[in-house]
């Protein structure tokens, strides 16, 4: 599915904007502390492959992402390396390629074990082993209700016989907090309370020990420090809780913005209908630019209300949303050809990505993943 290059509709993405806030977040970091660029579901529809550059070249020493085979492309592309985090729970009859990729993967229990070996000598890929072992991380659910153990008796009982499985390095131990991007600040203290009671039971040559993500590492700094940052949000310049730069004076810059332009144009009468099901009537004589992009772009029809900027004007959507198309009304006529831009800003006006989401009942998060594999990613 390659991306439709012969119509107007791109996605621009600044990475210089992700570079700058890579360094926001290394400011208030330590030294010691570990930023890892979070590039799952391609880069929050960024591009994994060039945001992982430019992260990595503004100083990043790792890599998140969410699927073995997110890694495998990235390892594919050239990171060979570089730490490359999979923060989902992964299939052991992956085990070959996972330590083939010298890949960290993370383990929410010991039956992974077992089962991976299983598979290694089921297919006669014991060998591997004489020259890597498995790392991995274990995860620890403190209150996120995803995945991971969560006692310190289950802890201590997994660190016990880990010993047993000579073939795996314990790397790290992690969790993730459910309310810093929104949600009861008391609920933070609860798990901040688990995580320090299960890392007990975790063995000292355990070496990394994280909880931050992009809310945690800019709001609520704790000691002991997360070893790592897993940055995601923030690195594509959108506030975690979708609260606006011109109410937080943010540093953050949004590396995305989406533009198109006006593919056809027409003067039509008071009382013409637009767009499926002709729930829009034109009150009076009016100027309607059809935009060559909809929902399955990612431009939902819920964002119906959500006028688009022409030459500094905000345009109203007319009529529904379509799969392919939107019309918008034009305050005077504007020729084939003129800029619109559906994200980001043009002259004194912006759509920014938080602003759609609060009044689209959704998350910043929801919307960049959401852009489609069809609109190509322009790099600057
Ligand atoms: N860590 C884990 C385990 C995650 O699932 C995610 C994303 O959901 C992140 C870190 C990055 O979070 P954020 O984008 O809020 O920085």
């Amino acid at each position: 599915f390659e991306p439709s290059e012969h119509r107007p509709t791109e996605a621009i993405v600044d990475l210089n904007a992700i570079q700058h806030n890579v360094r926001v977040m290394l400011e208030q970091m330590d030294d010691e502390q570990k930023l890892y660029a979070v590039i799952k579901a391609d880069g929050y529809g960024h591009g994994a492959v060039q945001v992982a550059e430019a992260a990595l070249a503004a100083g990043a020493k790792g890599l998140a992402v969410s699927t073995v085979d997110e890694a495998i492309e990235l390892r594919q592309s050239g990171h060979r390396f570089v730490p490359i985090l999979v923060l989902g729970l992964t299939d052991p009859r992956g085990i070959a390629e996972i330590i083939y990729y010298n890949l960290t993967i993370t383990v929410s229990g010991l039956d992974f074990f077992a089962k991976a070996y299983q598979q290694l000598e089921d297919t006669h890929h014991l060998a591997i082993l004489e020259d890597a072992k498995l790392r991995f991380h274990l995860k620890l659910d403190t209150g996120m209700g995803r995945i991971g153990l969560t006692s310190a008796a289950e802890v201590a009982e997994f660190a016990k016989a880990v010993e047993d499985f000579n073939w795996v390095d314990w790397e790290g131990v992690f969790t993730h907090f459910s309310t810093a991007g929104g949600g009861p600040e008391s609920y933070i203290d609860y798990q901040w309370n688990n995580w320090l009671e299960l890392t007990t039971a975790v063995p000292e040559s355990v070496r990394l020990r994280h909880y931050a993500n992009s809310a945690m590492g800019l709001w609520y700094p704790r000691e002991p420090k997360s070893d790592i940052v897993r940055y995601g949000i923030a690195l594509y310049g959108v506030d975690p809780k979708d609260q606006l730069p011109s109410a937080t004076k943010s540093p953050l810059k949004p590396a995305m913005s989406i533009v198109s332009e006006i593919v056809h144009v027409k003067h039509v009468p008071a009382g013409t209908h637009i767009s499926y099901g002709a729930t829009y009537e034109a009150a009076d004589d009016q100027w309607i630019a059809t935009v060559p992009i909809g929902y399955a772009d990612g431009w939902l029809r819920r964002f119906n209300g959500i006028p688009v900027l022409v030459d500094g004007n905000a345009c109203p959507i007319v009529g529904t949303i379509n799969m392919d198309q939107l019309m918008i009304q034009l305050p005077q006529e504007y020729p084939v050809g003129t800029t619109v831009t559906l994200l980001g800003q043009d002259g004194q006006l912006e759509n920014h990505v938080s602003m759609i989401a609060a009044s689209t009942d959704t998350i910043g998060y929801e919307i960049l993943c959401g852009i489609g594999k069809r609109v190509p990613r322009i790099y600057l």
